[in-house]
This record gives C-alpha cells, sequence and structure tokens, in this order.
C-alpha cells in the first residue's frame, strides 16, 4: 500500500483531512485514518507537519529519458484535406518545441494521403512520416494502433499530441494501454516545467470543471495529451518551409483486421462549426427564451457571425446541442466572442479561453463572465441587442 498513516506521530490535527480531494482521510479519536475513498494518490504526504504519513510512493527512481526527444502530432486527413486540428497541434507543438529546444514531427496514416504533408511542413513539421495502406482506410483502432506504436519504438518521441476529435478519442487510449503511457485528455493549455527537466505540463478542467488540474506523466515516454478542436491556434502555412517525409513501410498483422467496416453510414452533418467561426454570439439563460435567441440570430445575421449558448440554453430547448460551448460542448476560439447573459461559469469559461476578445453584456455587474471579459456592457441584454443590431446595421 503505498500511502499509511503512522500512529504514533499522527496528533489527529486534521491538516491531511482538508489535504485530500477525495475524502481519503477521516479524523476518529485523535487518530486520522484512511477511508475506502483514499486512492493513495500522495495528495496528503505534504500536508502533515508531524511526520506521521508515509509512503512508498517515489521511491522508484524516475527512468533516464533523455533519448525520448521531438514533438510529434497524430495528424489527420482525408479526401486531400487536412482536419483543422492537426494545424492547430502542429502551431502548438512549435511553441512546446521551442521551449524544449527539440524538433516537430507528424504522423499521417491512411490509403492515399501523402498530398497532405507539404501542408504539414508548411504550418510547422520538420519531418512528417507517411503510412500509407490500403487497410489505413476507413479508420480503425487496431491498424492504427499498430502502425504507431511501431513509429513510437522505433523513434521515441518526447510527446505526442492528438485532436480530440471521435478518431482521436479512440486511437489514443487504445496506444495509450498498448505502451502503458499516461495520457490526459481534453487539455485546455500546454506547458513546459524547466525547473522539472522539461516535463509537459497538461492542464485542463477536474472535478465537474471546478478546477484547473495539471496534470504530469513524470514515469512514462511519450507524454500525451488529446486536445480538443478550436483550442489552440494554428500558425499561418508557410509554403517556403521545408521538411523531410519519411515513407513507413506499413506491416500489419492479421489480427489488426479481425474488425470488418462493410459500409459507412454519413451521420447528419453537423450544420454549424463553432471551432472555426470569427465571430461568436452567445446566449444564456439571461436571453430568456427563444425568441430572445431570435434577436441574437439577427445579430449574428448582420454580423456575419455564428450562434452558440450556454448548457443552460440547450437543456431549456432554445438552441439545439451543437451550438452549445463549453466543457461539455465545443471549444471556440474566435476573434470576438459576445457573450449576452451568460454568467460566465467555469465550465463555460473553459470553452473561451480561445477567443480573441471577449464582450459581455448581462445585467449584474458582479457576474463571472466580466474578470475574463474585455469589453463590458451592463445592462439588460433585451435592450442592449437591438441597439447592437441598429448599430451594426447602419455601419454595413
Ligand atoms: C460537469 C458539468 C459540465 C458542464 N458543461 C457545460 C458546458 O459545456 N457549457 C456550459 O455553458 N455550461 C456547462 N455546465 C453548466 C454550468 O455550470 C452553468 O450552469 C452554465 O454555464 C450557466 O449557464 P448560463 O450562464 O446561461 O446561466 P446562469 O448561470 O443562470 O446565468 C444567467 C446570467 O444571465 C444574466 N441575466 C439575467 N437576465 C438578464 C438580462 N435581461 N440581461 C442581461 N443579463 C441577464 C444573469 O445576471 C446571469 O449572470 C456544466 C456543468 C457541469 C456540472
Amino acid at each position: 500500500m503505498p500511502v499509511w498513516i503512522i500512529e504514533e506521530k499522527c496528533t489527529g490535527c486534521g491538516l491531511c483531512l482538508r489535504a485530500c480531494p477525495y475524502g481519503g482521510v477521516e479524523v476518529e479519536d485523535k487518530m486520522a485514518r484512511l477511508t475506502d475513498r483514499c486512492t493513495h494518490c500522495g495528495a496528503c504526504l505534504d500536508s502533515c507537519k508531524f511526520e506521521a504519513l508515509a509512503s512508498d510512493l517515489g521511491a522508484e527512481p524516475t527512468p533516464d529519458f533523455s533519448a525520448w526527444r521531438g514533438v510529434w502530432v497524430v495528424a489527420e486527413g482525408r479526401d486531400g484535406e487536412l482536419h483543422p486540428v492537426s494545424q492547430e497541434l502542429l502551431g502548438e507543438a512549435r511553441r512546446l518545441a521551442a521551449d524544449l529546444g527539440e524538433d516537430v514531427a507528424a504522423v499521417l496514416m491512411g490509403r492515399s494521403v501523402k498530398s497532405l504533408a507539404e501542408d504539414l511542413v508548411a504550418r510547422g513539421a520538420d519531418t512528417v512520416y507517411v503510412a500509407e495502406h490500403d487497410e489505413l482506410e476507413p479508420y480503425r483502432t487496431l491498424p492504427f494502433t499498430r502502425v504507431l506504436a511501431g513509429l513510437i519504438a522505433e523513434h521515441r518521441p518526447n510527446i505526442v499530441l492528438v485532436g480530440a476529435t471521435p478518431q482521436g478519442r479512440d486511437l489514443a487510449p487504445r496506444l495509450s494501454r498498448r505502451l502503458d503511457l499516461g495520457l490526459t485528455a481534453d487539455c485546455t493549455q500546454l506547458g513546459i516545467d524547466r525547473e522539472e527537466g522539461g516535463r509537459l505540463l497538461q492542464t485542463r478542467p477536474a472535478f465537474g470543471g471546478n478546477v484547473m488540474a495539471t496534470i504530469v506523466s513524470p514515469k512514462s515516454r511519450p507524454q500525451m495529451a488529446t486536445v480538443r478542436p478550436g483550442v489552440m491556434a494554428a500558425l499561418e502555412a508557410d509554403p517556403g518551409r521545408s521538411g523531410r517525409v519519411v515513407e513507413v513501410d506499413v506491416r500489419l498483422d492479421p489480427l489488426d483486421l479481425a474488425l470488418t467496416i462493410r459500409s459507412v453510414a454519413e451521420a447528419g452533418r453537423r450544420t454549424v462549426n463553432l471551432s472555426q467561426a470569427k465571430t461568436i454570439i452567445a446566449g444564456g439563460r439571461g436571453v430568456g427564451g427563444a425568441d430572445g435567441f431570435q434577436m441574437l440570430f439577427d445579430l449574428a445575421r448582420v454580423l456575419g457571425a455564428e450562434v452558440g449558448g450556454t448548457r443552460v440554453a440547450v437543456e431549456e430547448g432554445w438552441l439545439p446541442v451543437e451550438r452549445q460551448i463549453g466543457q461539455t460542448g465545443q471549444s471556440v476560439s474566435p476573434e470576438l466572442y459576445i457573450a449576452v447573459g451568460i454568467s460566465g461559469a467555469v465550465q463555460h469559461r473553459a470553452g473561451i479561453m480561445g477567443a480573441r476578445y471577449i464582450v459581455a453584456i448581462n445585467r449584474d455587474a458582479t457576474a463571472p463572465i466580466f474578470e475574463v471579459a474585455d469589453y463590458a456592457l451592463v445592462g439588460d441584454a433585451a435592450k442592449i441587442v437591438p441597439a447592437l443590431i441598429r448599430l451594426a446595421g447602419q455601419e454595413g
């Protein structure tokens, strides 16, 4: 058991109780006791002033990872087009690689995808590994895992970034299991901890979105994270960039092909892609109802914008679910985000951190949305929005 209490030293002061996020400690008769909820995470260890908590956590030495170098992006492309999240991840990979003094590589898998390699180089890849094979189209978990796991074993990248698309959400956990790696899903921010030998800091909402947790993977390489579309900023394509394109010899095992896809049916297409919108008007409970949202659509029309909203707006039936923004909706990064009648709950804010400018309209001057807004309009949305429509109409 990695965490235990040394009874002779425990005073029952309760400091460990406060340090535990899981309710894994209780104090009875001036003695701390671990409960069934203890996960042995070690969060309590530093809280004890009496050295009454002990652990064999950390007894295992951290392996030497100096041979693991490079920031990789698992790219997605189909029908001659790169998925926007691949371009965004390359932008982020360049920033991380610059901090580490390492290179950026992209991995492209599919039947006939080589034509996309140039775009990946233009967007920031120094090397593109292209794995082409008839069995890599359409996507299936096992063949993709085989190819990627093989490349990782051969080249030993330090970091692997995967888009949190339906494909990425399927592939990354399987790879994590196959290679026994840590994986942090749906990161909203990535960084490098220079003091700790360049570890990847993977930040994401945790505990129902009430805190932002920064997670590290100290005992395994590569460090792997998924990021949703629209969260990171892509770099402008630079057609003058040069990079290496390496063709991968794809060898699959018959077991990888155990699953046969007989046909692929297109799901009803999303009519709205908020992650790529330049201007978004988003509404919340304060918009007051479907009529209020009609006003937002009118404003969106004159501004050439898209309309989104909070979970409350979706639950009330004022907006379809594909327009929800936030932790359990879409992440967006428009130039301009106008939040109308939105309080600014942490779960909503998690989806708008990439917005360049935020304008908030709220009748409550103390609403948390104003903490992140660049411009604050305090007042009744029912009066301010029509005034904006008139103004935009005159300008336009
Ligand atoms: C696990 C989990 C996941 C979640 N995921 C998401 C998510 O993805 N996206 C999301 O949005 N939420 C999410 N939520 C819900 C989130 O916690 C909030 O409840 C929600 O964002 C609040 O929506 P709101 O701002 O529309 O409503 P409220 O919080 O009720 O705010 C309404 C605001 O409107 C203002 N207002 C009222 N009348 C007017 C008026 N006439 N003019 C101007 N302002 C007015 C009020 O002052 C208030 O600030 C999640 C919650 C959980 C627990």
